[in-house]
């Protein structure tokens, strides 16, 4: 039988058995892999005479455990030794020197547009994504210890990679707190990172990732662009400090208005694009996805989008793009339907806003935000979007917008063009113009 790719999707349909069977010889994707550890499922190679663990729990199993019916004619073998594996390289300990963003053209020699925009996307001959041993990452730092960046500190902490987490706020007292609220979760949450407070980023310390939330959020009536002049002197200042002391650091920002603050922060700290990102289109997607996925009807994490252009009112989440259990989501679910769930997405954060009366959505933005410090310490390879600086891809060149990218340890390893139709094109297109317009009125 001839070699299959195994991706995530296989493994959420093996979820429920909690372990899947593969061949030899069948290539198992890095996000196989990594889904199948978050999710608990094992990875066994079913081979004549042997069936080994390769993933998930890395413990080996005994034949006898894999269900009936599994396919593999290792069903009824003995052995239960894993496979030996490459050894993992050696963690970088710091970000610095990245590759820059590379911009897949459409010319007739440029490699395809990747497509369907699934995060099992898979690069030849990519290095797996490894296991990061707790701590491997020396330090990652929340500046903004509020709403978003509690749940983003909770979430990284509970990830168990990074040596140290550090929160950062002005309020005097309030990181401190919150770390110390935090670090009391830990023999709970099951990590061994250290947890600080402190009030300035001079006081935490060179960072390996820093996550801006520092700012102000919306409160009902207001929209994102209403924060504009205050939150851009805050970040503009963080950054500027992060420059000098995390000179190697990846910024991802979280603060609104989310395009406009992502440019202002690289051009304060200076540093090279593919280590400013923003957050927005992880958050947006999943919206959408949470939104979609009743209609579908499926989980919600097998419903892959990709939510690009602004946070706001110029989205664009082309449906072109978006599957559901590996198939089009437009072949599964009525359009009227999902070009609802795309209005509902684009005021989801409006929606939250109006239902707490004060401050803005947390949860799902502070998992969002801690999930891309995660794809890119894991190195998954994972496409995700996020708030990039266009170098060419779709037409657009020199403004921060939400393209599809892949992360690595680095920051941002490339944009990756997928094929829009001319109407989804054109919508990120005019995204892009609307936001330099509001970049331009920003510049000092
Ligand atoms: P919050 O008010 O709960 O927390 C903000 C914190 O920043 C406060 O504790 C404040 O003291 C602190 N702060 C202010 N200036 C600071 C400085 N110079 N240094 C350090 N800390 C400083 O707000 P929140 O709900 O956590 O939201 C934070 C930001 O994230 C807002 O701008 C909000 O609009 C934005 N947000 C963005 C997204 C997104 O998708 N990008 C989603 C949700 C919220």
């Amino acid at each position: 039988m001839s070699p299959r790719v195994v991706g995530a999707d296989d493994v959420d349909s093996a979820a429920q058995a909690g372990i899947l069977a593969v061949g030899p010889r069948d290539v198992v994707t890095p996000l196989a892999r990594e889904r199948a550890r978050e999710r608990g499922v094992e990875i066994v190679v079913a081979t004549p005479g042997t069936t080994a663990a390769v993933s998930g729990d890395r413990r080996a199993r005994p034949t006898s455990s894999v269900p009936a019916g599994d396919p593999g004619p290792g069903a009824a073998a003995t052995s239960s030794v894993a496979p030996p594996r490459p050894a993992p390289a050696a963690p970088r300990p710091s970000p610095a020197g990245a590759r820059p963003p590379t911009v897949t053209g459409r010319s007739a020699t440029a490699p395809r547009p990747v497509r369907p925009p699934s995060g099992a996307l898979f690069r030849r001959g990519a290095p797996l994504p490894r296991a990061v041993r707790p701590g491997a990452v020396r330090r990652a730092v929340v500046v903004g210890a509020g709403n978003v960046g509690t749940v983003t500190a909770m979430r990284l902490a509970d990830a168990d990679v990074f040596g140290e987490i550090v929160l950062v706020d002005v309020d005097e007292g309030r990181a401190r707190g919150v770390a110390l609220d935090l670090a009391h979760s830990a023999a709970l949450g099951g990590f061994a990172t250290r947890v600080r407070g402190c009030e300035t980023v001079e006081e935490a310390g060179a960072a390996d990732y820093v996550v801006i939330t520092a700012g102000r959020a919306r409160q009902p009536g207001m929209s994102r662009a209403d924060l504009v002049g205050t939150n851009a002197a805050i970040v503009g200042d963080v950054a500027a400090r992060l420059a000098r002391t995390s000179p190697d650091a990846v910024l991802v920002v979280v603060t609104n208005p989310l395009d406009e603050m992502t440019q202002h922060a690289w051009r304060a700290s200076g540093f090279p694009a593919e280590r400013v990102v923003g957050m927005a289109g992880v958050l947006d997607t999943a919206r959408f996805r949470a939104l979609a996925a009743p209609a579908a009807p499926d989980r919600p994490d097998r419903v892959r989008a990709l939510a690009l252009g602004s946070h706001g009112e110029e989205m664009v989440i082309p449906l072109s793009q978006a599957t559901v259990g590996g198939g089009p989501l437009t072949d599964a679910v009525d359009r009227a339907v999902l070009d609802a769930a795309v209005d509902r997405a684009r005021g989801s954060g409006a929606e939250v806003v109006g239902l707490l009366r004060s401050g803005s959505a947390f949860l799902a933005p502070g998992t969002a935000a801690a999930s891309m410090v995660l794809a890119m310490v894991r190195d998954t390879g994972e496409v995700l979007p996020a708030a990039v600086l266009a170098d060419g891809a779709y037409g657009i060149r020199g403004v921060y917008v939400g393209l599809p990218v892949r992360l690595g340890r680095g920051g941002v390893r490339e944009i990756v063009e997928v094929d829009l139709a001319p109407a989804e094109l054109a919508a990120l297109r005019a995204a892009a113009d609307r936001i330099r317009e509001r970049v331009g009125a920003l510049a000092p």
